[in-house]
Parts: structure tokens; sequence; C-alpha cells
């Protein structure tokens, strides 16, 4: 059943007094318990479907519904991790964790214990007290995801997180995040991924969207059923791999 729904959706901004069609007749749904990516040029719109997401930005054009509300209705939980950890750089891990679920209760014993049960779930229990200067660019990733998955969110929103860090960095956390998605017990499991990188978006998604150069509309959806986890060196990826491509170069 389609969870987020997306229906002709246009962004139109204005710049120095020209407008500018961002985005043109967006349409495409996101199941519970599905994870799918974004996928597309730069330029193309990917950020401005998460400011959308986020109520940051509204569309001149088109609806939104989750779990068949209007997003402004349905007041969804939704967590974000963005490309850059978004840490506040004065508070240590630990408080850069329970900020996240402050605003939800009083309950400050709830609010530690589940902190320090997600910065142990993405393995950086021992660094509670470290302040985001003194982590590598992938523990301060790893700290995003631990806010990011605290609230129990509805809906998490991944906008290119795993593009600042080094490949093996990059893979290490993507791995670890699709063994969090596919723990039966584990929120969120309705993932929406901003990304450029195909590889990233074939190992990860069960669906793809591929989005167009501006003025940006969908090219094409490629469902993948490969199983998981992924190798990301078979003939079968590479042939995955290829057919986004294509629909890619096709705009
Ligand atoms: P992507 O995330 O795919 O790189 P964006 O969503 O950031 O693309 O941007 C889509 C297009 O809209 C770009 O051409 C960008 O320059 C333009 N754009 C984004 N935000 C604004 C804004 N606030 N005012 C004017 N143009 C904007």
């Amino acid at each position: 059943m389609a969870f987020l729904d997306l229906r002709d959706i246009g962004v139109e901004f204005e710049s120095n007094g020209k407008k500018l069609q961002a985005l043109s007749n967006i349409s495409f749904s996101v199941d519970t318990n599905q994870f799918v990516s974004i996928i597309g040029p730069s330029g193309s719109g990917k950020s401005t479907i998460i400011k959308i997401l986020l109520e940051l930005l509204r569309p001149s054009t088109g609806t939104v519904t989750i779990g068949g509300k209007p997003l402004g209705e349905a007041n969804p939980k939704i967590s974000v991790v963005f490309q850059n950890a978004a840490l506040f750089p004065w508070l240590d891990v630990l408080k850069n964790v329970e900020i996240a679920l402050e605003p939800l209760t009083k309950d400050e014993k709830y609010i530690k214990e589940t902190s320090e049960k997600f910065i142990k779930i993405v393995g950086i229990d021992g660094f509670e007290e470290a302040y985001p200067r003194e982590l590598s660019g992938g523990m301060k990733q790893r700290v995003s995801i631990a806010r990011a998955l605290a609230t129990g969110p509805d809906l998490l929103l991944l906008d290119e997180p795993f593009a600042a860090l080094d490949v093996f960095t990059a893979q290490a956390l993507r791995e670890e995040l699709l063994d969090l998605w596919e723990s039966p017990t584990f929120p969120p499991n309705t993932i929406l991924m901003v990304t450029h990188n195909v590889d990233e978006a074939v190992q990860m998604s069960d669906k793809i969207v591929v989005m167009s150069h501006r003025p940006s509309r969908v090219l094409g959806e490629v469902k993948i059923e490969l199983p998981r986890p992924r190798n990301t060196r078979s003939e079968e990826f590479y042939a995955v791999v290829d057919g986004v491509v294509k629909l890619m170069s096709s705009d």
C-alpha cells in the first residue's frame, strides 16, 4: 500500500524576476516498508522534494499524501539524514541525539536510555561524551543516523547521506543501515533516499525513481528484485545498473 504519495508536483521558483520551473508533474509513491531512491543529475530537484516533505517548501501544484492524508494534516514523524551530519558542535554525542527526543517527551530517563540505545546500535558507544570536532566523518554520520532513528520515525529521508564519506566508510555504513532496515523490529521501515550514485541506489533500493534534467520530470521507475544482501559485483547487479544508466541518459 502506498504510504507516501506525490501527485503532479510542480515547483516554480522566482529568481532575479525570472520564473524557473524546477519540478514539473512529479508523481511517485513509496509503499510502507519500502526503500525507494530518487536519482537524477545535479539540479534535478532532488533536494527540493526533501524540502517539500519536510514542509519547508510548498509546491506550486500537486498534492502530497501520507497514509492517505494530506501532508499538512497527517502529522507524520519524519527524520532526515543530510550529507553533512548537521550536528550541534557545542553539544556532545549523547546530547546531539537526546535533543531530537526532547520535543516528544519530558521523560528524561527515557530520553537518555533511548539515546544510549541508538548510539550503541550505530556502533559509537563509548563516544557519548565526545564532541563532533573529535569525530571522523563516518562517526559524525553515525551520530546523525542515531538521532534520526531514535525518534522512531514513520519515514526516514536520506539526502545523499554517504556522499561526503570515503568509499570504505560509505560502503560499511550502507551495509549497516540496510541490516538495520531489514531487522523486523526496527523503525523506520519506510525510507526515501536521494542520491546521484547509481550503484548505491541499486544496492539499497526496492525501487528507483529516475529524474530528468530541469524542468525535472520522472523519466521512469526501476523496480529491483535482486535478493538481499546484494552482490554488487554480480552480472545481475550490473544489468540493473545498466538499465538505470540507460534511463538516465534517455533524457
Ligand atoms: P538537486 O538536489 O537535484 O541538485 P535542487 O532541488 O537543489 O536539485 O534544485 C533544483 C533546481 O531548482 C536547481 O536548478 C536550483 O538552482 C533551483 N532552486 C532550488 N532552490 C531554489 C530557490 N530557493 N530559488 C531559486 N531556485 C532554486
